[in-house]
């Protein structure tokens, strides 16, 4: 792991564990390593005791959490190769931090531990090895382990203290024996029930819930904007901001601040009996806390691994933060008989996965031309691992985000890469600037082709007017040949901009005049490859009209806004001949995308390319129904929220229209249901509200294929 600039404070470079090791043992052979190695054991404390502060107390991390970890390894390793070195006050034997004097302490009857780390297959096999190596010793050989696997929340660990059902206090982990009395601020979660539901019978006399409190990742994000907006520092991620919110000494702070939790344990209890994790997690939902859907159990070891490398991969889908998966042995018989070594217990591990955040040095900020003339910041970036890859570049949006963030040239910066998503920055480490930092400039002139840029009133965006800019017509093409619209094989990025460069083309016409000769004496075409891009160009004729207006690449047009523009222009003489007022009859075509498409149609190169276009033989009309299509939707305005499994958003739209109904945003009155799946918005509740009826996925494809009824409103 590589951290860039800035992390590399003391000698953790990341390299840590393995290097410790290796640092250690050869400390045994050499006299006067051994202090050596103490001194470094000394220094390793100090780092770790510092930023342990900043981030359990301040909810302000001085460091990335991979750096941090690295640190604890390296010491755990030092450790354990020299016994006589472990201090009782080392940061390996206890768990978090002391808690704050801002607030009443509160001891836990049961301690609140930590969790021991794997990284990778290899290390969760190695914990299966050596817990199977304790059953054995216990007596319990041989027996078959099953095992919970639960997404690992990143937020801030609390316990809730109920007496006969109601909640009496609720703390947080602090240093894991004593933590901090945040009762009044706990109590305005709605996620947390303030007493215990009926179902399950006498509750006990009194019991520890515990669970993680989080922010949700879309409000994490209004809500840093909204303080960014007042001037306010920004929390640098949402297990700062959901902690920082947790701590406030005044509860109606921590009202206004859309926390949630989800639970999944249970600590000292008196009249509460499980025999295993699920039971417990069972308890947990029928006594009605938010237990994680996401939970499952498996019987072997392998399985486990896969499904904590699936989560990995799926992590950008849910709306919360997880920074790996627990791993627990599901037998509390088997969980009493392994037990705890110093501060984590041996049944459970957390499987963590590559982090998502670094922080590094931002070199230098350069601007891209997009394909309308868009003037986009992107930050050159020391290399940083992040997110299971090396990360250069990354994406600063536009000029007033970039203000927004104060984000200077030669800052150290957060960098964020979750799954699929384009690297961003999150922010600068401000506390360690220099007084050497450069803000950026935004140029006066397009660097491709130096026109001069403009900003339209009432806009964040620089863009470059000039409808030739070089760099513009080779993202048009790129965009052109791309999957959602004429899905060119073989013409990639690299591919348009070779093109161009030899002067082969020069907008999307000219590549249906390209011939297989022209391409084979350019560097890395032969006969056959060059054979297949006139082959896929050609087959590009044969794509729907929809997706050839989605090609053209005009401002605010997307996938679904060409579907319904093909729908009221269905022909290439009824779009050229179309006003703003036709346009906008089109369903999600408002003034503004009606306007961008007369304008685009209103270029006299724009419609000599469309002319070219049409002699190049590309499909420029399709059959519509007469009248609105007849199908179970019809008449009808459907609302999809949260993530389908059977369709992406844009399959759900388009499926809706097809079955006559229209697809909108937002609810309102007009809404006749709403489609929920996992991790849905505010829209939820605002149809409840509206009695506006809200189905699930299942009861949508009945509902699509017209086995089901449409539901009917409360007020129909
Ligand atoms: P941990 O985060 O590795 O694991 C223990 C915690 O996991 C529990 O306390 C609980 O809060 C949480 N958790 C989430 N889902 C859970 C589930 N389903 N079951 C059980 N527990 C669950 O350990 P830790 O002791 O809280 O802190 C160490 C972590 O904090 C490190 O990984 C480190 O990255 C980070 N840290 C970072 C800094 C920094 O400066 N960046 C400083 C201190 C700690």
């Amino acid at each position: 792991m590589s951290t860039g600039k800035g992390t590399d404070k003391g000698r953790a470079t990341g390299k840590g564990a393995a290097k410790a090791a290796a640092r250690a043992r050869g400390a045994k052979g050499a006299a006067g390593a051994t202090s050596g190695v103490a001194a470094r054991a000394v220094e390793l404390r100090d780092l770790i005791r510092e930023a342990s502060h900043r981030y359990y107390v301040l909810d302000d991390p001085s460091v990335d959490d991979a750096v941090y970890d690295d640190w604890v390894r390296e010491l755990e390793v030092i450790e354990a190769e020299h016994p006589d070195l472990v201090t009782p006050d080392s940061p390996t034997q206890r768990v978090g931090a002391q808690p704050s004097e801002k607030f009443e302490s509160h001891r836990h009857l049961q301690a609140m531990l930590s969790l021991a780390n794997a990284r990778g297959d290899e290390e969760l096999h190695d914990w299966n090895r050596r817990l199977e190596t304790v059953l054995e010793q216990e007596g319990m050989g041989g027996q078959p382990v099953r095992y919970v696997v639960e997404p690992k929340i990143d937020g801030l660990a609390i316990s809730l203290t109920y007496e006969d059902g109601h909640l009496v206090v609720g703390a947080t982990r602090g240093d894991g024996e004593v933590g901090e009395d945040v009762t009044s601020n706990i109590r305005t979660i709605k996620a947390v029930p303030l007493v215990m539901r009926p179902d399950i019978g006498t509750p006990p006399a009194r019991v520890e819930v515990r669970g993680e409190v989080y922010l949700p990742l879309e409000a994490f994000a209004q809500f840093n904007e909204a303080r960014a907006a007042e001037g306010q520092p920004t929390f640098a991620n949402p297990r700062n901001a959901a902690a920082g919110s947790l701590r406030q000494l005044d509860p109606r702070l921590t009202a206004e601040r859309p926390l949630s939790a989800w639970f999944y344990a249970v600590g000292a209890s008196e009249g509460f009996e499980a025999a295993s994790q699920h039971e417990v997690l069972e308890w947990l939902r029928a006594a009605g806390f938010p237990v994680n859907p996401l939970i499952e159990v498996y019987d072997d070891i392998d399985a486990v691994a896969a499904a904590c490398e699936g989560w990995e991969k799926r992590r950008g889908e849910i709306d919360y933060d997880i920074d790996g998966a627990v791993v627990k042995v599901d037998s509390l018989e088997m969980q009493r008989r392994l037990g705890a070594v110093a501060r984590a217990p041996r049944w459970a591990i957390a499987y963590k996965f590559a982090p998502t955040t670094a922080t590094t040095l931002l070199k230098d900020i350069r601007v891209n031309v997009g394909r309308t003339g868009a003037i986009v910041p992107w930050a050159e970036l020391e290399p940083v691992h992040v997110g299971g890859v090396t990360v250069e570049r990354a994406t600063l949006h536009n000029q007033d985000d970039l203000a927004r963030k104060d984000l200077r040239i030669g800052d150290t910066v957060i960098v964020q890469r979750a799954g699929d998503v384009i690297p961003q920055v999150v922010s600068a480490l401000t506390q360690r600037r220099t007084g050497d930092e450069r803000p950026f400039q935004v140029p006066t002139d397009c660097p491709a082709c130096g026109t001069a840029l403009v900003r339209p009133e009432g806009e964040v965006i620089w863009r470059c007017p000039n409808r030739s800019c070089p760099a513009q017509l080779v993202e048009s093409v790129i965009h052109f040949a791309s999957r959602g619209c004429m899905d060119i094989e073989g013409l990639g990025e690299k591919t348009v901009q070779k093109l161009f460069d030899v002067g082969l083309i020069a907008n999307v016409a000219d590549l249906y005049d390209l011939t297989a000769e022209q391409l084979i004496p350019l560097e890395g075409f032969k006969d056959q490859s060059a054979a297949n891009l006139i082959a896929g160009i050609e087959a590009s004729t044969q794509r729907p009209w929809p997706r050839v207006i989605n090609a053209l690449g005009i401002r605010h047009v997307g996938e679904v806004t060409a579907d319904a523009i093909a729908l009221v222009a269905p022909r290439l003489d009824a779009l050229l001949g179309a006003s703003a007022d036709d346009l906008a009859r089109a369903d999600g075509v408002g003034p503004v995308v009606a306007e961008a498409v007369t304008e685009f149609l209103s270029s006299e190169e724009n419609r000599a390319m469309l002319d070219r276009l049409r002699a190049a033989g590309l499909t420029m009309e399709m059959d519509v129904p007469d009248g609105p299509i007849e199908g179970p939707l019809t008449g009808c305005t459907v609302v999809v929220t949260g993530a389908l499994q059977g369709f992406t958003r844009e399959e759900a739209k388009k499926a809706i229209i097809a079955a006559g109904g229209k697809s909108t945003d937002s609810v309102s009155k007009k809404t006749t249901f709403v489609v929920v799946g996992a991790d849905p918005g505010s829209k939820v509740e605002k149809a409840e509200k509206a009695g506006v009826p809200i189905i699930d996925e299942v009861m949508f494809a009945d509902v699509l294929a017209g086995g089901a009824p449409v539901p009917a409103r409360d007020d129909a």
